[in-house]
């Protein structure tokens, strides 16, 4: 979805409204596809004196498998979507601006790269999750097992004195 930035640009109006909800369903993340409602993007497009900024906020269910337990969980998240513009890098190559080419915004490709960028490297059902057994597969939130754990021999000997 391309937003015209001509008249923000050119000085002609300072504000733009945004008030946007974008389809990512056929969105793949990791193999699953977690957008399974529309993402809202509320905010706004400013020209103040000259500097143009995108001041905006995605608020978005996302529903994907816990990276420990394989739980599928939807958590609720608010990214922001902020950045100067400009329609050309005449300057020193500030990566902090984003080009806008043909002053022209693909603001849901923004939104999307800000989204990715911003979600945690795990994903998990909760902080605390105990994930799965590594070797009978349960899954240690719900019950524990029987298999021995793996104690790292410096713990064992430090065990051994309250025998
Ligand atoms: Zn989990
Ligand atoms: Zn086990």
């Amino acid at each position: 979805m391309f937003i015209a930035l001509e008249s923000l640009f050119g000085g002609a109006i300072e504000i733009i409204e945004l008030d946007y909800e974008f389809d990512f369903s056929k969105e793949e993340y990791n193999g699953v596809f977690p957008f399974t409602t529309p993402v809202k993007l509320l905010g706004k497009i400013t020209n103040r004196a000259g500097v143009v900024e995108i001041d905006a906020v995605a608020s978005f269910d996302f529903t994907a498998p816990c990276d420990r337990c394989a739980a599928v969980t939807t958590k609720r998240f608010e990214v922001p979507v902020k950045h100067g513009l400009v329609s050309s890098l005449n300057d020193d190559g500030n990566d902090d601006y984003i080009v806008v080419e043909n002053m022209s915004l693909e603001l849901d490709r923004l939104t999307l790269e800000d989204i990715y960028l911003f979600l945690p490297s795990k994903f998990l059902c909760s902080p605390d999750c105990k994930g799965l057994c590594s070797k009978c597969g349960t899954n240690l939130n719900e019950k524990s097992c029987d298999c021995k754990k793996d104690i790292d021999p410096r713990l064992e000997i430090l065990l051994s004195f309250n025998d």
